[in-house]
């Protein structure tokens, strides 16, 4: 128990590939509703967790399929991403922000999951040639901004680090990245390759201010900083597969996009609150689901340990919601429903998805509320 909720962040991700890989092994061969119009997964939103703390407050987690074309759970799947690194991204007191383009003539060449991890892999190490002890939130975005429909891969980095990272330095890196990428795809490129790098500190926004003919306080400086980090950090996590293609979607299907590299400090649940409530202002993100999303219960900052057993999602009408898919559940439930086998799933495979989840789910808490050890 305690390898699962001693880490923040491998607690959460850990217990969601949980329940991915139940699900894609009991239940995803009901038909897709991406082949209706780019939707996300079916199961997306039909499934919960439940969880509880030492103290034995209750929470339901909404299991979404994070698709980022999935228009169900886009929005919430987002800020659930903010919420799980936000704390990491905190921890930054400077930060440099790096893009690295994928040349357009290697573009066909990188819809390829192995080809993209090495790539990554590769800047890593590359990475940490300069920053021995590197900590780095990376992200891919997959189209362009400007064109959702054009296939554009850039590996966005916010590296934790303490100093300007010199021109000569950067110079280097970019011819470095030139080559792994001609030696990777054996494609020559005749060109210089895109890449992409800013740093930011308080200091630094100072002395800008300065140049301008304005004083900023030191006060001014962090807060502008926080801001700027924040921005960074909500703009990396954003989807970017917006328009389903299926024969990318395939190809990409089950990559581990978002990737932490190197150890932040484990904060307490004391400074994870404070971080989180500094920023709840500036977003839908609440200091609550920051709280959850990395472990800790909002109420009395336990540690909270997510139940085995999958629930229908419709067990979150119960509940009062905390916001992105999560409920605070009031009453105390023991047991597990039994969810429908593969079997029976065919059976009903032309009942609506819903009712019939609703169904059992009363089913079973009626049984539930029967029993004595139920209340507190
Ligand atoms: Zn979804
Ligand atoms: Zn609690």
């Amino acid at each position: 128990m305690s390898a699962i909720v001693g880490n923040l962040k491998v607690g959460s991700s850990y217990l969601e590939e949980q329940a991915k890989t139940y699900i894609n092994d009991e239940i995803v061969d009901v038909e897709r509703i991406s082949k209706s119009g780019g939707w996300g997964e079916n199961y997306c939103g039909q499934y919960a967790k439940v969880g509880r703390c030492e103290n034995g407050h209750q929470y339901i987690k909404v299991i979404f399929c994070n698709k980022e074309w999935c228009k169900n759970c886009r929005e919430q799947a987002h800020n659930r991403r903010i919420a799980r690194w936000l704390p990491k991204a905190l921890t930054m007191q400077s930060f440099g922000y790096f893009i690295f383009t994928i040349p357009l003539e290697m573009r066909e060449f990188y819809k390829d999951k192995k080809q993209l991890s090495r790539l990554r892999s590769y800047l890593r190490r590359r990475l940490k040639q300069i920053y021995p002890d590197i900590k780095a939130l990376v992200r891919w975005h997959w189209f362009s901004e400007k064109n959702p429909c054009l296939y554009h891969p850039h590996l966005n980095l916010l590296v934790s680090c303490f100093e300007k990272l010199p021109k000569e330095k950067l110079e280097r890196i970019k011819e470095d990245y030139k080559r792994a990428l001609e030696r990777f795809t054996g494609i020559k490129l005749n060109k210089k390759v895109d890449v992409y790098y800013h740093y930011y500190s308080p200091e630094g926004f100072k002395k800008e201010a300065k140049q301008k003919g304005r004083e900023l306080t030191d006060e001014q400086a962090q807060e502008l900083y926080q801001k700027v980090l924040w921005h960074k950090l909500r703009y990396i996590t954003r989807a970017t597969f917006i328009v389903y293609n299926r024969e990318l979607a395939e190809k990409l299907k089950n990559y581990r996009n978002s990737v932490v590299w190197g150890r932040f400090p484990e904060l307490p649940y004391e400074e994870v609150e404070k971080m989180a409530k500094q920023r709840e202002v500036f977003s839908k993100v609440s200091q609550d689901v920051v709280m959850l999303e990395n472990g800790y219960c909002p109420i009395c900052g336990g540690k909270i340990r997510w139940l085995k057993g999958l629930y229908p999602g419709s067990l979150s009408f119960y509940g009062k919601e905390v916001g992105n898919g999560y409920f605070e559940l009031p009453i105390k439930i023991r047991g597990s429903p039994r969810l429908p086998s593969k079997k029976q799933l065919d059976e009903i495979r032309h009942y609506r998805w819903l009712l019939k989840s609703q169904y059992w789910l009363e089913e079973w808490l009626e049984k539930e509320l029967e029993r004595k050890d139920i209340y507190d």
